[in-house]
């Protein structure tokens, strides 16, 4: 993950090692190399602009320290703004006070939200909560029974649309869904919801629909990171069309890049929450800024 990112600014770091102090058209050199290295991980335009000015504003008025060298100065600059992009401190899910809390999933078809769906049950059920899945996306044929596969797999109770429960009707499925979770008393519950191949009117008609159905605690955008630029449009255009809370990043397994994952927040506004990392159910985590951040810099 991030590998040419890692290695562009590595060589960058290395190019600073024994210097004793750094003059300006050293820091300007160091800035240009972050700049194509941020550039060529498909970071947007306007982030890395901002990341590299705030670099070398940092760089040029930095005390010099006792205990860091020139070259570990900038690497800890780096990691802090870093962070800073990847949003800063770690975004927690945020409970209902009464429960169920309601979390809804939006997002493109195939962005992995159904599959998302079941791993954050069963995190969540690791959490010692008892979450319920509820199959509203009755776009794409197969994706209640892939939910319903998923949540046997993953241990939690799925409500699907049957003969009585709103078949047809997503906005229905989605109300008896929490309702049923109500009744049922469980504590946390996950409504999947139809995307489309391309942003598209009508589905954002649908989950706004849902949305306002639902009052969820937690609207959850659920993107592909391996799409880049694309994944950052999308969230763009979702944000308008929807409005979500927080961003799941899924695929990132598969994103040699980066530059979804760095640029989201940013030009959102909208912390990162969760990370899947892989098709099996345990490939899922929190995002934490800071983590990711070491990661890259490792
Ligand atoms: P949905 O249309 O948004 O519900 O997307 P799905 O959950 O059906 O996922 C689309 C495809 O992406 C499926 O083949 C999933 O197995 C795969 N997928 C989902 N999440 C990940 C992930 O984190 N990594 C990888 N490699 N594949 C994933």
């Amino acid at each position: 993950m991030f590998a040419t990112l890692s290695d562009r600014l590595a060589d960058t770091f290395k190019n600073l090692r024994g210097k004793g102090r750094l003059s300006e058209a050293d820091i300007d050199a160091t800035a240009r190399e972050i700049r194509i290295a941020l550039l060529e991980a498909d970071v947007a335009l306007p982030v890395v602009k901002e990341f590299v000015g705030a670099v070398k504003e940092r760089a040029r008025g930095e005390e010099v320290s006792g205990a860091l060298n020139p070259a570990q100065q900038i690497v800890k600059i780096v990691n802090e703004e870093l962070v800073e992009i990847l949003g800063g401190e770690t975004r927690r899910l945020r409970f209902a006070k009464n429960p169920p809390t309601v979390i809804m999933l939006a997002g493109l078809q195939g962005a992995g939200k159904t599959t998302l769906a079941a791993k954050l049950a069963l995190w969540l059920k690791e959490q010692g909560s008892s979450p319920m899945l509820v199959a509203a996306d009755l776009q794409r044929p197969n994706a209640v029974n892939q939910l319903q596969v998923n949540g046997e797999r993953a241990g939690v109770t799925v409500f699907a649309p049957e003969p009585g429960n709103g078949v047809g009707d997503p906005v229905a499925v989605a109300k008896a869904g929490v309702a049923e979770a109500r009744r049922t008393l469980h504590d946390v519950v996950i409504v999947d919801t139809a995307g489309r191949l391309g942003v598209d009117a009508e589905m954002m008609q649908q989950a706004s629909d849902i949305r306002d159905a639902v009052e969820p605690d937690e609207t959850l955008f659920v993107v592909d990171a391996m799409i880049g630029q694309d994944a950052v449009n999308t969230a763009r255009a979702f944000l308008d069309g929807v409005g979500y809370d927080g961003v799941v990043l899924t695929k990132l397994d598969g994103d040699a890049r980066g530059g979804a994952a760095l640029s989201i927040r940013s030009v959102t506004g909208k912390p990162v929450m969760f990370a899947s990392a892989g098709e099996k159910l345990t490939d899922f985590d929190v995002f934490h800024p800071d983590r990711m951040a070491s990661r890259i810099l490792d």
